[in-house]
């Protein structure tokens, strides 16, 4: 097997703790609720639950369990053909919690659900709803699954009173089928954002690709391109990193210089905002980069 490349300096980071940080874990144990921000050791945990300097603290919360009917080989969440049933009243615990975390904007995501006929696209939306009704001025984004491409699905989230609809295409045309589940493709998810802003023309749609995978230039530069053919509003870009052993190994460490490069290239392109970095993650200080770039 092919030998493993050393982490480079520009990712062995420190991590900062808020006090927002002892706040959200606490409640999180009692609810029964997973983010993402801790099942993927995600590295930024201090900064994002923290608020960051701007005082705007984000979080990821996971809808719809643990476990994926999907298995893409860059991700570490475990997969199971038959995952158990939603829990009815997640959509509620999940807004009392958010409510009182004192969160500025919150991100929810879940696994991919292809065992239930609308891929959960309906607990996502009442999610939402719940939180709204408990507090309109806070920022929800969802980041959703494909929903096999469903437009109902897609609809049902995008009239639900969100305001950043997210879906990541992950990576380049030529590497879908190596590095994502078969049942995702590039069009679908290109679809699948371009329907979203149709049912709802103010939302923000937003996506994220990963570097690292042996994607040429040329390939990144025709991806950006075809996002925002379809309108997509917002781009982050960061380092693909392997999770576990048994995922797709890194077969490059873009440097900070690149990602830079690629930052002007999305403002030129005229997405809203590009963050690109090696640390950037999909909802890495969203609710900063929201509050600068859009509301102001
Ligand atoms: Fe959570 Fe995303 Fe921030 Fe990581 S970048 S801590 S996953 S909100
Ligand atoms: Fe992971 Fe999402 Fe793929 Fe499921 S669909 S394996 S959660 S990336």
């Amino acid at each position: 097997d092919k030998e493993r490349l050393r982490l480079p300096p520009w990712l062995k980071t420190e991590i900062p703790i808020g006090r927002n940080f002892q706040k959200i874990k606490e409640s999180l144990r009692g609810l029964n609720l997973h983010t993402v921000c801790e099942e993927a050791k995600c590295p930024n945990i201090g900064e994002c639950w923290g608020g960051g300097e701007k005082k705007t603290a984000t979080a990821t919360i996971m809808l719809m369990g643990d476990e994926c009917t999907r298995g893409c080989r860059f991700c570490s969440v475990k997969t199971s053909r038959k995952p158990p049933p939603l829990n009815n009243e997640e959509p509620v615990n999940t807004a009392a919690a958010i409510y009182a975390w004192d969160l500025d904007y919150v991100v929810l995501t879940s696994v991919d659900r292809d065992d239930l006929p609308d891929g959960g696209a309906d607990h996502f939306a009442r999610t939402v709803e719940e939180i709204k009704s408990r507090n309109s001025s806070i920022l929800v984004e969802c980041l959703t699954p494909d929903f096999r491409g469903n437009r109902d699905s897609v609809q049902r989230i995008a009239l639900s009173g969100l305001d950043v609809f997210a879906h990541n295409i992950e990576t380049v045309a030529a590497l879908q089928a190596f590095v994502r589940d078969p049942r995702a493709n590039y069009h679908q998810s290109l679809s699948v954002l371009k329907a979203s802003k149709e049912f709802q023309p103010d939302l923000i749609t937003k996506t994220s690709v990963m570097l690292g995978l042996g994607e040429s230039d040329d390939q990144v530069l025709q991806t950006l391109k075809d996002l925002r053919e379809v309108g997509v509003d917002c781009l982050t870009i960061g380092q693909y990193m392997q999770p576990t052993k048994r995922r797709l190994h890194v077969k490059e460490y873009v440097t900070p210089a690149k990602f830079k490069h690629w930052e002007e290239v999305g403002n030129e392109l005229g997405f809203l905002y590009t963050a690109s970095g090696p640390l950037v993650r999909s909802s890495y200080k969203a609710g900063e980069f929201f509050l600068k770039n859009h509301l102001n």
